[in-house]
């Protein structure tokens, strides 16, 4: 049942047809990891932990630097040099102080991946390099967690469910197989307009949302974002027999 003052708090979304009551307090025992806490995580942690998430497992092992507070929303010039995840919680208890925060202030390596990744429900990726998409990645295939990527680069962002508790659901490596080059290219800095980050991250928590609640949820289906022309391109993608991710299991 949800309390007096969580029908209050949630009364806009609880009145959401496809939310209600039950969606609600399905959002209130779901936990969800956000791994990486900059441009995506931050908005993605905001709208989740303010619609009533009730764990949030949020990993980043980076501190604030000056050079994120262009599009790193949750931070401000107080939080230069501390961690990201850390600081983060304190926000987001700001505005939800209900929602259950376990911070984890280390990159994820495979091991720790897969701790986290099985105690959760969903797993949203914010982080910010290739390498580190492929291990959540293969560690929600492993352990069956469905998974949102989201990505962005300047004017352009891209966003993918991924749901290994469906048959034939393509994994992210079936999209983009691992290969040296495209790890080397990701090393790069690349430069990115803050708010396309909001849209992407938006996306992602939408999906979050859909998806914890059993509301439809698209599937096999890479989204594109062109913020230069305002554009969304949807792009059809198939499960790879040879896959060594997701169909060697
Ligand atoms: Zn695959």
């Amino acid at each position: 049942m949800l309390t007096a003052n969580e029908k209050l708090r949630f009364s806009r979304q609880i009145m959401v047809k496809q939310i209600g009551e039950d969606g609600q307090l399905t959002l209130r025992n779901s936990t969800v990891l956000i791994v990486g806490m900059g441009g995506l995580g931050n908005p993605v942690a905001m709208y989740l932990a303010a619609a009533g998430i009730g764990k949030l497992i949020i990993a980043d092992g980076d501190s604030v630097d000056i050079t994120n507070l262009q599009r790193q929303i949750l931070f401000n010039q107080h939080d230069l040099e501390q961690n990201k995840a850390d600081t983060a919680a304190d926000k987001l208890l700001l505005n939800n102080p209900d929602v259950d925060i376990e911070v984890v202030d280390e990159m994820l390596d495979a091991e720790l991946a897969h701790y986290y990744v099985q105690q959760a429900d969903l797993v949203i990726d914010c982080c910010d390099n290739i390498a580190t998409r492929y291990l959540v990645n293969q560690a929600c295939i492993e352990c069956t967690v469905p998974f949102i990527v989201g990505a962005a680069t300047g004017f352009d962002g891209q966003q993918m469910t991924i749901d290994p508790r469906k048959p034939n659901s393509a994994c992210y490596q079936c999209v983009f197989p691992k290969t040296e080059d495209a790890l080397v290219e990701n090393c790069q800095t690349i430069g990115v307009i803050g708010p396309v980050l909001a849209v992407i991250g938006g996306t992602q928590a939408i999906e979050a949302i859909k998806l914890l609640t059993n509301v439809t949820m698209q599937q096999n289906r890479l989204a594109l974002y062109d913020g230069l022309h305002q554009n969304w391109q949807y792009i059809s993608v198939k499960q790879q027999q040879n896959c060594p991710i997701c169909c060697r299991l």
